[in-house]
Formats: C-alpha cells, structure tokens, sequence
C-alpha cells in the first residue's frame, strides 16, 4: 500500500512537471518504480484525482500506450463523485451527444479533428448557483464545451444577443429570467 502510493506520487509529480509533453510506458513504467502496477497508478490519477491524461482513446494523434497531461487543474471532485449508474442514465438520456455543441462520444470533435470526442457530466446550474447532483440537473458535455465551462474569460453576451435568446425562449423561462431580475434589482 505504502508502496502504491509512493508510485501514485511520483507519477503526479511527474506529470505535473512534464505538461503538455507526450510519455510513453517505458518512462512512466520507470517513473513508477519499475512496479507492474504503474498503468493502475496513472488510472487512479485520472479516475480518483480527476487528472485528464489523454491517451489514444482521446486523441487520435495519440499511439496506444501514450499518455499526455494537458492542464495541471484536476476535474473538481464533485463531478466525480456522480454514480456510475446516474452518469449512464444522463448519457443515455442525451443521446451519448454533447448538449451544448452536438458533438457525439467517439467520433472525431468537430472543432478539433484530431480529438475524439470524449463526454463528460456537467451541470446545468453550477453546484456553486445551488444546483444539486441529481439526474435532472446533469447533462452530457464534451471535453471541449466542457473547459469552456470553465473559463471564466468567456466573451459576455450582449444585451441585443440576450434578448434574441429570451424571446425565443418559453414563457415560463421568460418569467424565470424576470424573477431572477426582479430579485438582483429589486429597486429598478
Ligand atoms: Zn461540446
């Protein structure tokens, strides 16, 4: 166990030293220690610390037995700690296709050819905005839509855009975007 986690350590550590650097097995195989289980050790930094190394599955540029750590930020843990079960279901229910870009699992991304599109579970109103973990807040989303959730340097919307979308939008969101006005400018 002291062992494992020993490998597990290294192995981040080295990741986080070479980003953006593609590694093959023999290196992290060494990295590890020479232990056997050095391929668990780096499934367990994506599975159990959220790490995104990339590996042929995700990117076609990618040989088997290539791993690659893009960005040093770990997926936060809550989007980890959905059930199986729970992330089958909202995959299934959204058709294995990414609900912001149209993007399906598997196929090649349509902005980005060279990576296959890989689909994560996001929320639709941020856990931080009090949005819950269940099913009917969750939606699939690609890898790509997916950090672009996340950036927060994101152009804002214009007014003129706004309002094309809220018009369009149903009456009853129509009157969700009002309270939601009426309660940040409560004296406008
Ligand atoms: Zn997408």
């Amino acid at each position: 166990m002291r062992e494992s986690t020993g490998a597990r350590s290294r192995l981040r550590a080295h990741f986080l030293a070479n980003l953006g650097r593609v590694m093959n097995a023999d290196e992290l195989r060494e990295v590890a220690g020479g232990i056997s289980e050095w391929a668990r050790r780096v499934r367990e930094l994506r599975t159990e610390e959220g790490y995104l190394i990339l590996t042929h599955n995700d990117r076609s540029d990618l040989k088997p037995g290539e791993y690659l750590l893009e960005t040093a930020k770990p997926e936060p843990a809550f989007s980890r700690n959905i059930s199986k079960e729970t992330r089958a279901f909202v995959l299934d229910r959204n058709g294995f296709t990414c609900q912001q870009c149209g993007a399906v699992a598997g196929e090649p991304h349509p902005y980005d050819p060279t990576r296959k599109t890989r689909l994560h579970i996001g929320h639709v109103i941020d856990k931080s905005m009090g949005g819950s973990d269940d099913a009917s807040n969750l939606r699939a989303l690609c890898s790509v839509c997916n950090e672009g959730a996340r950036n927060l340097t994101l152009d804002r919307p214009s007014a003129q855009k706004l309002l094309i979308q809220v018009r369009r939008a149903t009456a009853s969101d129509q009157r969700e975007v009002l309270r939601w006005l009426r309660s940040k400018f409560p004296t406008d």
